[in-house]
């Protein structure tokens, strides 16, 4: 395998139905048969609830903030011991990544995702709720605050999702012959299938004749330009 994902979260049965679908399903299961390519898991996803690293009865995982202020902070220990049961026994730690979703942090993009893909064989991500994160985790854990936007959500689960599946990308033989990485490739992405011609309220909609054609030059070229 590849890379394995950790995802601390007081909602991991959001985020495991996403993720054990479709590609990122796939990927996590080991191909059989004889023709298979590609016959190990190119990726893991564990999930880890600060809930089940809390000592009193309530499973209290949030505080009032010190200095007061609005809302509730989720506690330090719960989530450090979290990260201990994903990572805490590996030896390789410069093959560890900790990621804190933060709507403050650095703004992720492709290129981010690519080297975490080449550096790293373990990504812990560590999603918020209520007002954050007690910020000792992020000193202790030595970890990355990022952010997927200018936008604030009422959780990190969303952002570590979309880590985990832009990542995914670009783990090798995550993606099929049939799917393509262009990320680099400066297209307009637009694109036809069956049928070639449909009515939708009395309007006649076709396929431009170029996609047609087949002539794979002339459909880069007017990719391009549109
Ligand atoms: N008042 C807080 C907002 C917390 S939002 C603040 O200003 O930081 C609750 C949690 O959602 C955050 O802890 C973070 O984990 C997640 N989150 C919200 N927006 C995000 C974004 N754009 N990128 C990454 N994580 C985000």
């Amino acid at each position: 395998m590849r890379m394995h994902f950790h995802v601390i979260t007081l909602f991991p049965e959001v985020c495991k139905v996403y993720t054990d679908a479709s590609i990122l399903g796939r990927a996590q299961k080991t191909e059989k048969g004889k023709g298979a390519k590609h016959r190990g898991r190119k990726i893991a996803v564990s999930y880890y609830n600060p809930r089940d690293f809390t000592k009193d009865k309530h499973h209290k995982v949030d505080g009032r903030p010190y200095g007061g202020g609005p809302g509730m902070v989720m506690m330090a220990e719960p989530i450090l011991k979290a990260w201990e049961k994903a990572v805490g026994r590996k030896k390789d730690i410069k093959k560890i990544k900790t990621l804190i979703m933060s709507p403050r942090g650095k703004i992720f993009d492709t290129q981010m995702a690519k080297s975490l893909a080449q550096k790293y064989e373990h990504i812990v991500f560590i999603s918020g709720r209520y007002e954050g994160i007690d910020s000792r985790v992020q000193k202790i854990l030595n970890a990355e605050a990022i952010s997927v936007g200018e936008y604030v959500l009422t959780g990190g689960e969303l952002p570590a999702l979309t880590i985990i599946d832009s990542v995914s990308r670009h783990v090798h033989g995550v993606l099929g012959t049939f799917e393509s990485l262009e990320e680099e490739r400066v297209s307009s992405g637009e694109m036809y299938t069956r049928p070639e011609m449909f009515k939708y309220k009395k309007v006649k909609h076709g396929v431009p004749p170029v996609f047609m054609r087949g002539n794979h030059a002339e459909i880069e070229e007017r990719k391009r330009s549109v």
